[in-house]
C-alpha cells in the first residue's frame, strides 16, 4: 500500500477514535499520521524509509521488509522508543498512545493486502491475511485506488459532520 492510502485509511478509521474520546488535537492527528506511515521504515524506497535512508537500510537488511516492524512486538517496541524521545523532549506522552493506533492501522491494512502480515512474529512467522485470502487488495492497482478514494470521501463527511 502507497504511503498516502495509509495515511488516508488511517485517517478515516482514527477521526472517530479521536472525536470519541475528546482527543481531536493538533499533536495527535500528527501522531497518528506518523504512526499510519511509519512500519514501512523497514523498506528504503518506502516514503519513511527514503526519508530515514542508514536506519532502514539497517532494519531492512535484518529483518527484511513486512519483518519484525510489521508485528505486536515492532509496535511495543516502537511505543517504547516514542515515549522515550516524548519524554526526553519534554513532549505530551500522549502522543505516544495516538502514534500507536497510527502504527496499528497500518499493519491493519497491509493485512487486508495479498500476501497478509505475521502478527505474531519471531514467535510465529505465518502471514495472517484479514480477507481470508478472498477480500484483499494490490498495491498500486485500481483496487488500491479506490480505497484511496473511499477512505477520502469518509475523510471529507467526517469533517463535514463536525462543522454543520
Ligand atoms: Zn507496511
Amino acid at each position: 500500500m502507497l504511503y498516502k492510502t495509509h495515511v488516508a485509511v488511517t485517517y478515516a478509521a482514527a477521526l472517530p477514535m479521536l472525536l470519541s474520546t475528546n482527543s481531536l488535537t493538533v499533536g495527535n492527528v500528527i501522531a497518528v499520521g506518523i504512526g499510519s506511515v511509519f512500519p514501512d521504515i523497514d523498506h528504503p524506497g518506502s516514503y519513511i524509509g527514503k526519508r530515514t535512508r542508514g536506519v532502514s537500510d539497517g532494519i531492512r537488511l535484518v529483518f527484511g521488509h513486512r519483518g519484525l516492524a510489521h508485528s505486536i512486538a515492532g509496535a511495543a517496541f516502537f511505543l517504547f522508543v516514542s515515549q522515550f524521545v516524548l519524554a526526553a523532549l519534554g513532549m505530551p506522552s500522549i502522543w505516544s498512545e495516538w502514534f500507536l493506533v497510527g502504527y496499528l492501522l497500518h499493519m491493519v491494512e497491509d493485512s487486508f493486502s495479498k500476501t497478509g502480515v505475521a502478527w505474531l512474529q519471531p514467535l510465529y512467522n505465518k502471514r495472517i491475511q484479514f480477507g481470508f485470502k478472498k477480500i484483499y487488495y494490490s498495491t498500486g492497482e485500481w483496487s488500491e485506488s479506490l480505497i484511496f478514494l473511499i477512505s477520502c470521501g469518509l475523510i471529507v463527511y467526517q469533517i463535514l459532520q463536525m462543522y454543520p
